[in-house]
Formats: C-alpha cells, sequence, structure tokens
C-alpha cells in the first residue's frame, strides 16, 4: 500500500473516544464522558425540517448558506446582542466544528501557529494541526480561576502566531468570562493583529450573569464568533453551525467551503431557521436542567471534599482527581467501578490530575456516579 499522510497518521486518537469505545461494550455503565445534550432535538424543529425537505429543499445551498437563514441570524444577533450584523457577516457552516476549522483555514499558511488554551477542546489542536498550522498553548491556571490572563498570552505571541481561539463558556472548564476580560482579549489581538477565533457554542447554558460576546468589541475586524445549533437547540446530528466575522473573512469562509463541504445540509438550514424563528422555552428548559445537575454534582463533590472547578456555564465539570495519569484513572474507573468520564489530559498536558464529567445525563446518573468517583478518590 502506498504510505498515507504523514499528518493524519500522526494526529492523536482522542481519549474521549477511547473510554467510549470502552463504556459501549460494557454493561451497566453510567456514561458520563459524552459531550452530547441530554435532550431530542425539539418537535417542531423536526417537523420543519420535514415539511422543508417534502417542499424541496434536498439541493445544494449557497456556499455560505440560505439567504433567508443568514437573516435570520443576523437578526437574533441584532436582538440579543445589539450588534449591526448583516447577511454578509454570516457563514454557514457544518457545524460548529465547520466554523473553526473554516476560521483557522482562512487565516493560516502552512508553519504559522495558533495558539489554543490548555485546558481545551481536543479538536483545536486536531484542526490547526490539520491546517499546516503549529499549536502552541496558554495555560488556563487554577490559580486564575482557569481563565486566559491576557498579559501571558501577550508574550506568547510571536513572528508567527496567526490567531489565538479563546472559547467561552469553556468546554472542558464550565468558566464564562466576565465582560472586562472579553474587552481586554479583543484588544490584545488588535493591537498585535492577530485574529480572535472566538468560540460561542455554549453561548446559550450560561447559569449565572449572561454570556458576552467577543463580536461586541471588535474595532479592528480581528473576531470570527463560532457559533451551533448544536447544544442551543439540541441538534448535534444535524451539523449545524455558524460564523460570524468582517465581510472579507465571511467570504473567504465561504470559498473555502467549496473545497471541503460545498455547503452546510440544506434540510438543517432549514431546520436551523425553524428553531431560530419558533418558541424558544425549549432552551430555557434545557439550561435549567443542567443547571439543576450542576447544583446537585457541586454538592454531592462538597459532601466528600472533592475538588473541582464550579461551571458557570457549558455543560461540564472538571473534577481534580489528583492522580498521577488520568487517562489511567478514566480506564480503572470504568473498568472497576462502571463509571466512564474523560480523562483530562485529552484536553491538554495540564490536565493530567483531572477528569472532564458531562453533566448532560440523568439526574441519578450524576449522582450515583460521582458518589462511585469520590470514593475511589478518597481511597
Ligand atoms: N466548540 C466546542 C467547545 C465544543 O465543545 C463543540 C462540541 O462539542 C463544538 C465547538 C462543536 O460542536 P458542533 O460541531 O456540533 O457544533
Amino acid at each position: 500500500m502506498p504510505s498515507l499522510s504523514q499528518l493524519v497518521v500522526g494526529l492523536k486518537q482522542s481519549g474521549i473516544r477511547e473510554i467510549m469505545n470502552l463504556a459501549i461494550g460494557m454493561p451497566d455503565v453510567i456514561r458520563l464522558e459524552v459531550g452530547e445534550p441530554l435532550f431530542s432535538t425539539p418537535a417542531h424543529i423536526v417537523e420543519a425540517a420535514g415539511r422543508a425537505a417534502r417542499e424541496g429543499y434536498t439541493k445544494y445551498t449557497a456556499n455560505a448558506g440560505l439567504l433567508t437563514l443568514r437573516e435570520l441570524i443576523a437578526r437574533r444577533f441584532n436582538q440579543d446582542y445589539g450588534l449591526p450584523v448583516t447577511a454578509e457577516n454570516v457563514v454557514v457552516t457544518v457545524g460548529g466544528v465547520g466554523a473553526v476549522s473554516g476560521a483557522v483555514r482562512a487565516v493560516v499558511d502552512p508553519g504559522d501557529e495558533v495558539l489554543i488554551p490548555d485546558p481545551g477542546w481536543p479538536n483545536y489542536e486536531m484542526i490547526v494541526r490539520c491546517a499546516g498550522a503549529r499549536v502552541r498553548r496558554y495555560p488556563l491556571l487554577p490559580e486564575n480561576g482557569f481563565l486566559p490572563d491576557p498579559a501571558l498570552i501577550d508574550r506568547l505571541i510571536g513572528q508567527r502566531t496567526r490567531a489565538l481561539i479563546i472559547n467561552s463558556p469553556s468546554n472542558p472548564l464550565g468558566t464564562v468570562f466576565d465582560e472586562d476580560l472579553v474587552r481586554e482579549l479583543v484588544e490584545l489581538a488588535g493591537r498585535r493583529d492577530i485574529f480572535l477565533i472566538a468560540d460561542e457554542v455554549y453561548e446559550k447554558i450560561v447559569f449565572e450573569g449572561r454570556h458576552h460576546t467577543a463580536l461586541a468589541f471588535d474595532r479592528d475586524g480581528v473576531v470570527i464568533g463560532v457559533f451551533s445549533a448544536s447544544k442551543t437547540y439540541a441538534m448535534t446530528g444535524w451539523r449545524l453551525g455558524y460564523a460570524i466575522a468582517s465581510q472579507p473573512v465571511i467570504a473567504q469562509m465561504a470559498k473555502l467551503q467549496e473545497a471541503y463541504v460545498s455547503c452546510a445540509p440544506s434540510v438543517s438550514q432549514k431546520a436551523a431557521e425553524a428553531a431560530l424563528s419558533g418558541p424558544q422555552d425549549c432552551v430555557e428548559e434545557m439550561r435549567r436542567t443542567y443547571r439543576e445537575n450542576r447544583d446537585l454534582a457541586v454538592a454531592t463533590l462538597d459532601e466528600y471534599g472533592i475538588r473541582y472547578q464550579r461551571p458557570a456555564g457549558a455543560f461540564y465539570l472538571w473534577v481534580d482527581v489528583g492522580c498521577e495519569d488520568s487517562h489511567a484513572f478514566a480506564r480503572e474507573l470504568l473498568q472497576t467501578h462502571r463509571v466512564a468520564v474523560a480523562p483530562g489530559t485529552t484536553f491538554g498536558p495540564s490536565g493530567r490530575e483531572f477528569v472532564r464529567v458531562s453533566l448532560a445525563a440523568q439526574a441519578a446518573d450524576i449522582r450515583e456516579g460521582l458518589v462511585r468517583l469520590a470514593r475511589v478518590v478518597k481511597g
């Protein structure tokens, strides 16, 4: 067989996937490793999509997506954040993944560098490497509440740095950046003339305070905001996300879609229109459930004196299990105690002593899974 791409062969397999595959083959496992909403897509969205398919929305759309959807997204940004976004500032992508990868590809050349969080969503590293660029991690330290430190990031920006990726609300930390921090990060990117890719796919899952979009502070056209229907409307399988940025950036990202995906699925675009224009109480209901799960989870860990980062958003809990190797810990927890969690090392070197627990699970499973985990930690 001819040799395969060294770049692709060299990509790491996801540690979450490994635990998931092991868990699937075992009986009676409490599954707290996956980052998938607990809910099914609301019925009115599914019905609208079925109707759209019957009406003929089964064909390619423009690379940037349906104009009707892009206009709806723009209107939502006017309403939610008071921002003068127009359809020209929107590209509809194949999930938030498509928006992050499109953004990275649009701004790097081979050998350039992209700053990503440690710990951070594992796909960032994969995406940056696939674009032929190099990854540089900036630390999110416990002593700083696991938040980015703009002064420290400033020192990590080099000649070849083209972009900084930030993520609020954060996977895996559940941290939510306040307004000043978001503003500072946008100003830093502007001052150092790099792009700021702001992954805001969990924008609607915030428990305390509110979400601050980086787009609100963009004076220099450096922000590329990443959003998705996946988490907000429990639509992971529809593969529908979008990016918002200045018109020249969006034009390049839309052109690039031709090379990889042509466009987002047309029926999913119609489903997203129904999601955005329909009742929003489903969003509130999901948020309330994740918050209740958060409260139950932290109360359980407090009972046992286990340390964790209290999530203010998203649906993950970053738990300090004080182990030498969180990958070995997660395997052991699964094999001996039948609880699947995501090993912290998957999210970066700083995750060695941590695991990520998903709060998108049934309350009883969260309680029982954390009790078992706590007993292992406390020996
Ligand atoms: N960004 C973060 C931080 C995520 O956790 C995810 C999914 O888990 C995504 C982006 C992309 O999700 P999707 O491609 O389903 O929109």
